[in-house]
């Protein structure tokens, strides 16, 4: 479905991705782990076409690497990232309304119900919002957005304890929904419960692959490269 093949990304002179791997399966939900700095937003933003990129990027067999960003979008790659896309002079709903498409399989009625909060301040400005309703915004709007496929950048960090079980709750949703989920998420707890496999990245590069029984079985993986120093 997602696929990326040895995939660099440039800053400038600066390489961050060295040869990127990873692959995202129909109806799987991936995360991406590693330490602070290790390439995690920027492997999604090449994935998004936000980054200068060399090697291989494909989705439903279709090589997208080197595509404008909104030619990427509009296949379906959705791009969730902290406080990303809200429009603060817009009401909740103004700002659901503009990201409906066609063939969504969510309508703003479902993610009212998916979303409570949503909907009892649908006629707040975004600007209005906390944090986790933000967060809940960003992530409706992808929905009604029609995905093909979803990008997550850290959608828990900086949340109360109820809001990220709230988040998890949505998250196990979407993967019931069977569109396919790529997770970057410091929260070890939220990505164990709702995921399928892990990567893990550090300094550009993928050090381990993994189902997420062999992950939570071996506790060396998180002491190397996850913990830390
Ligand atoms: P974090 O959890 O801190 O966001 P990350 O794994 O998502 O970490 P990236 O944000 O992808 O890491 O950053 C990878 C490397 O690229 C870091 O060394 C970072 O300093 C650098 N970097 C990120 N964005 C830019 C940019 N716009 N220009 C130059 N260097 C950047």
């Amino acid at each position: 479905m997602l696929t990326l093949d040895q995939v660099h990304a440039y800053y400038g002179k600066s390489h961050v991705l060295e040869g990127v791997s990873l692959e995202v399966r129909p109806g799987e939900l991936v995360t991406l782990l590693g330490r602070n700095g290790a390439g995690k937003t920027t492997t999604l933003k090449s994935i998004a076409g936000m980054v200068e990129t060399k090697g291989t990027i494909s989705f439903d067999g279709t090589a997208i690497t080197g595509r404008p960003s909104h030619d990427i979008a509009r296949r379906g790659v959705a791009l969730v990232q902290e406080h990303r896309g809200i429009f603060g002079m817009l009401s909740v709903e103004e700002n659901l309304k503009i990201s409906v498409r066609k063939g969504s399989r969510w309508s703003l009625d479902d993610v009212y119900t998916m979303f409570p909060r949503l909907k009892e301040r649908r006629r707040n400005g975004g600007k209005a919002l906390s944090g986790g309703e933000q967060q809940m915004l960003a992530i409706a709007r992808a929905l009604v957005n029609a995905p093909r496929i979803l990008l997550l950048d850290e959608p828990t960090e900086g949340l109360a304890p109820v809001i990220v079980d709230e988040i998890v709750r949505i998250l196990g949703r979407i993967r019931e929904s069977g569109v396919p989920v790529l997770l970057v998420e410091q929260n070890l707890a939220v990505c164990e419960k709702l995921a399928d496999r892990h990567y893990v990245l550090e300094q550009g590069r993928i050090v381990y692959a993994g189902s997420n029984a062999d992950f939570r079985a071996d506790r060396s993986v998180r002491d190397r490269y996850l913990a830390l120093d």
